[in-house]
């Protein structure tokens, strides 16, 4: 007997549907279900016999407009719902699309292509170091043009943007390192990379020395590279100022082994501290976490710090919550002296709220095991000499000049005024040379020597020497149609003026590249307590902002600046894991 149902598959779809809702819902509640299993096997073979295999998408909607099409009028749902369905539509669909592009990329990135080997006949180009100036250089380098040779002690690239973060495990150091060997191994020409310092620079011999600081050395005793063109990147060093002790008791940040030293001495006050029968006097010491230098360097590793006690010492070594104490020593009035006053003071009033000592117009002079000794110069101008204890000492008061860009300035007579680092001239070249570039905080070009310059200055050269390349085979090759034309035929010589011409107009143009420019993008930093303060370019102006929102700006502006996909992958992810789990309290 064919049931009302049977006669309407949807309804009968609807009614079984309903049915098993609520037998679902009786006997969620304890309630016997009346209908017996073999009714109900019957009921169900029926609908599938006349229900179509799929329903039509528009009954279903019909279906749903007759239930409920008398409260809402019918056009403004239909659009409404067209509308979400696009919405949503094209969210997975972006989705999927960036998902299938990043992983296009990581193949990419993960199956190299062959590189075309060196030619010997090219010029030589030496690079030294891998840091934000040469690798941005190498990045844009047509590596064809020149027989490329690297030299740096350090085999990868650091995002030291964030390595204040490393300092406290927020972020691991291998989430910002990039090795270079991959990114080299990318380029179409091979380039050669030495794992070596260049130790010394002979202008005049055109070679430079190098030397193989690592544990094994092998058979080779070669110390020296040829070069026709140089170009200097090999940063700068801690600046110490000639202070007794800094050396041998404070710790630097520059590099990734700073960054895990600091770690590892951090979590060793804080369980020397807590060790047996300690005495308080000493506990303090061991608390107390001292940076000197109120750059931006400082400012931020004292803002990580401070989260790390906030977020999760206390937590987990609640003994030491009195005691621990971070102190940052400046000698100038104001800490971050390259933001803008409103920043100075929103920095210093939130290193208050963060329970941050700012002690400003305070001068290290002298620094022990145990204690720094502080000239500070009060309201009256009085100079007062006091003695800080401290357990961890934090050293970041800017850059010095590495000893091998000091020898290749005392070889040239152009360079003997030039205090900072190499002079160069508006296309980076060293002054006083022909053939040595400079780029990033060894280079003096009235730049702050900042990540943002080096880079730029880098990008820029890479620009000028593919243009170099590109002028050099138009003049050869004018110079071989010059020879055809003059000892050809009348309608050769026509085709190879035509042709001499064509060439002179590219000549010109590669040879109209201006000189280096930079454009300041502003400067960031973080500050603690998830702020950061942001000085952007804007326009024609500047916009100075601080608090929560800029820490967003703050994390993503670096996120995206990171070297790789791989980098952006691994830092999110760390972020996410201090977030979830908290930061690792334990010293390896
Ligand atoms: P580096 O990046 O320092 O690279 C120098 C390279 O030379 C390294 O590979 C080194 O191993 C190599 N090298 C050293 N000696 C030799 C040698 N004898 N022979 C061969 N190679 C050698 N700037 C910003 O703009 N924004 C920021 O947020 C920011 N944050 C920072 C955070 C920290 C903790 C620090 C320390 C710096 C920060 N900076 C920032 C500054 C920025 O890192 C530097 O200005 C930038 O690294 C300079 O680039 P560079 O290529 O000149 O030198
Ligand atoms: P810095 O030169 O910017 O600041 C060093 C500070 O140390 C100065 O303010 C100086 O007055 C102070 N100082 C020097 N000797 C002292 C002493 N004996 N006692 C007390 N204070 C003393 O150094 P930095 O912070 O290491 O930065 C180096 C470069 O890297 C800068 O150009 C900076 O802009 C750049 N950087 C930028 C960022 C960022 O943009 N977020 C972060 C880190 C570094």
């Amino acid at each position: 007997m064919a049931s009302p149902a049977v006669a309407r598959p949807w309804a009968a779809f609807s009614a079984n549907a309903a049915f098993g809702l609520r037998s679902a819902a009786r006997s969620s509640r304890g309630f016997a279900t009346t209908t017996s299993t073999t009714q109900r096997a019957q009921l169900q073979q029926t609908v599938k016999r006349n229900t179509p295999a799929r329903i039509p998408r528009d009954s279903v909607q019909q279906g749903f407009k007759r239930n409920y099409s008398s409260e809402t009028p019918k056009v403004v749902k239909k659009k409404s719902f067209r509308f979400l369905r696009w919405t949503w539509r094209l969210t997975y669909l972006s989705a999927i699309g960036g998902f299938a592009w990043m992983c296009w990329g990581i193949y990419q990135n993960r199956t190299p292509e062959d590189q075309a080997e060196p030619d010997p006949n090219k010029k030589t180009l030496v690079v030294l170091g891998t840091g934000w100036g040469s690798v941005s250089l190498l990045k844009k380098l047509d590596t064809e043009n020149y027989n490329v040779i690297v030299i740096s002690p350090r085999n990868y690239f650091l995002f030291t943007p964030l390595l204040p973060s490393c300092t406290t495990g927020t972020v691991e150091h291998r989430s910002i390192m990039e090795p270079i060997r991959n990114f080299l191994r990318h380029k179409k020409a091979a380039v050669k990379y030495y794992e070596a310092d260049a130790t010394k620079i002979d202008y005049e011999k055109k070679v430079v020395y190098i030397n193989d600081d690592s544990e094994i050395k092998g058979a080779t005793s070669a110390t020296e590279v040829p070069f026709d063109m140089l170009v200097v990147g090999v940063g700068a060093e801690n600046a110490t100022f000639g202070i007794p002790g800094v050396k041998e008791h404070g710790c630097f940040l520059k590099e990734v082994n700073d960054a895990q030293k600091i770690r590892k001495r951090i979590m060793d006050c804080v369980e020397t501290a807590t060790f047996k029968d300690q005495t308080p006097e000493e506990v303090r010491r061991l608390l107390h976490m001292v940076v000197v230098g109120g750059g931006p360097t400082g400012v931020e590793f004292a803002g990580e710090l401070q989260d790390f006690f906030e977020n999760d010492l206390r937590k987990w070594i609640p003994e030491i919550t009195n005691n621990f104490h971070v102190t940052l020593v400046e000698a100038l009035p104001s800490v971050l002296p390259m933001f803008s006053k409103q920043l100075i003071d929103y920095t210093e009033q939130t290193f208050k709220e963060e329970t941050i000592d700012i002690r400003t117009k305070t001068m290290v002079k002298n620094v022990t095991e145990t204690y720094i000794e502080a000239e500070h110069t009060d309201a009256q101008g009085n100079k007062v000499m006091e003695r800080i204890p401290y357990g961890l000492l934090v050293w970041a008061t800017g850059n010095a000049v590495r000893p091998v860009v000091k020898d290749l300035m005392n070889q040239i007579p152009a360079q003997k005024d030039s205090r900072r680092g190499l002079a160069v001239n508006e296309y980076l070249v060293v002054k006083g040379t022909d053939n040595v570039w400079a780029v990033g905080d060894c280079a003096v070009a009235n730049y702050a020597p900042t990540a943002q310059v080096a880079s730029q200055e880098g990008s820029f050269l890479a620009r000028l020497f593919n243009q170099m390349a590109k002028t050099e085979s138009i003049e050869q090759e004018l110079a071989i149609l010059s020879e055809e034309q003059a000892s050809a035929q009348k309608d050769a010589r026509d085709e190879a003026l035509a042709k001499i011409k064509e060439l002179q107009k590219r000549l010109r143009r590669t040879k109209t590249m201006g000189p280096f420019e930079y454009s300041h993008q502003g400067s960031l930093a973080y500050i603690g307590s998830e702020k950061a303060v942001a000085d952007i370019s804007w326009l024609t102006g500047n916009l100075a902002t601080g608090g929560q929102l800029t820490y967003f700006f703050w994390r993503s502006a670096y996120l995206s600046m990171c070297f790789s996909t791989r980098n952006r992958i691994l830092v999110c992810m760390d972020w996410l894991k201090t977030q979830i789990f908290g930061r690792d309290v334990s010293r390896e």
